[in-house]
């Protein structure tokens, strides 16, 4: 047994004091009240904070989003679309439009990294323990068994209709919370908030610019040490979204073993990055992206970024921070890191 839960729990708390902005300012800033409300859904502890008039009944709106959208994508409860599809042995399955959207775009942008992100591990996930907390390393066979029924081609959309191959179970863990993210600050802009800082543990949604018009400071914790921080974005209209080793892990043998799995080997992903934050307009893609690039590891993570110019990241190594050329001049990265900005064609 380890003390994984208690480090994560204590973790996730820090990162909540620690990925805030604003400080000082509890209730009133620039005379525009600030709502706060903490939740625990989706196996995280999350914050939102909600500013200006309104922000009352909108926060109050964003947390029961937060619990419906739980409800129909979770792996664990048992009326969920996704706990529909994985007992569904092979047989087509009717899901809602939101849980059909989200698959759409976990397989986009599994497609586009190469089946880095990969919704068909979650067998693999769970038999770590990483779902039950019973943790422990596999036996390779038992590994090689379960990626039998791993891959993107395992699974079949079509409008809201999705067949899994029997065997075959999935998981939005690496993008729902970002999609959430997406849903709670479409809401809220609907009812007219035009401030706000939306924290997903770990994945953070800053809607518009702080009260006073200036932009949101968001830390991205130090891999090593989540009590300081590794680097700083300013942003405003952003998620700024991260996937890091320290996340979610349990150590065996003085070997640390953490919950974002290759889903070419069953094993955690462990080619360099400790920690990969990305930022852009739309939550749910900068999730699943962080996850996909953990995967693929230092060079070819740097690779994507610059074949992909509209993507912004830190990627976090033990010595290192890469930043894309879009992100740096709004970042200040900790002295402990050697710094290096992602050069793309064109010179930028
Ligand atoms: P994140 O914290 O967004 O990087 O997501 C990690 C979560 O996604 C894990 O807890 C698993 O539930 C799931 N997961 C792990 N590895 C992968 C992968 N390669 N592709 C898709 N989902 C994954
Ligand atoms: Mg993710």
């Amino acid at each position: 047994m380890n003390t994984a839960t208690i480090k994560r729990h204590i973790s996730l708390a820090l990162a909540a004091l620690l990925l805030l902005t604003c400080q000082g300012c509890k209730n009133d800033i620039s005379s525009q009240e600030e709502y706060k409300k903490d939740v625990f859904a989706m196996d995280t502890f999350m914050t939102l904070k909600v500013y200006g008039s309104g922000g009352e009944e909108a926060v109050d709106e964003a947390k029961n989003e937060i619990f419906r959208l739980e409800d129909l994508f979770s792996a664990t409860k048992e009326n969920s679309d996704i706990s529909k599809l994985n007992s569904s042995d092979g047989s087509p399955e009717e899901v809602s439009e939101e849980t059909a959207e989200l698959l759409r775009l976990v397989l986009e942008v599994g497609e586009k990294t190469g089946g880095a992100l990969d919704p068909t591990v979650f067998p693999i996930v769970r038999e770590w323990g990483f779902t039950t907390g019973k943790y422990h390393v596999p036996e390779k066979n038992t590994l090689d068994d379960l990626l039998k029924n791993v891959g993107l081609d395992k699974i079949t959309l079509n409008g809201s209709q999705v067949t899994l191959s029997p065997g075959t179970e999935i998981d939005f863990g690496a993008a729902a919370k970002g999609y959430t993210g997406d849903r709670i600050c479409g809401l809220l802009k609907k009812r007219g908030i035009t401030s706000a800082l939306i924290n997903l543990g770990g994945n953070v949604q800053a809607l518009g610019t702080k009260p006073d018009g200036s932009l949101w400071s968001v830390g991205i914790e130090d891999p090593e040490d989540q009590s300081r921080l590794a680097c700083t974005v300013r942003v405003s209209d952003r998620a700024v979204i991260t996937s890091g080793s320290y996340e979610r892990f349990f150590e065996e043998d003085g070997k640390k073993y953490w919950h974002i799995i290759d889903p070419k080997t069953g094993y955690p992903a462990d080619k360099g990055l400790l920690s990969v934050t990305v930022i852009g307009e739309q939550g749910v893609y900068c999730d699943a992206l962080s996850t996909a690039l953990f995967v693929m590891g230092t060079e070819k993570a740097i690779d994507f970024c610059r074949e992909h110019p509209d993507t912004e990241a830190v990627l976090i190594d033990k010595a290192n921070i890469y930043i894309t050329p879009g992100i740096a001049d709004s970042a200040e990265p900790s002295d402990r890191y050697n710094y290096t900005v992602i050069r793309r064609e064109g010179g930028q």
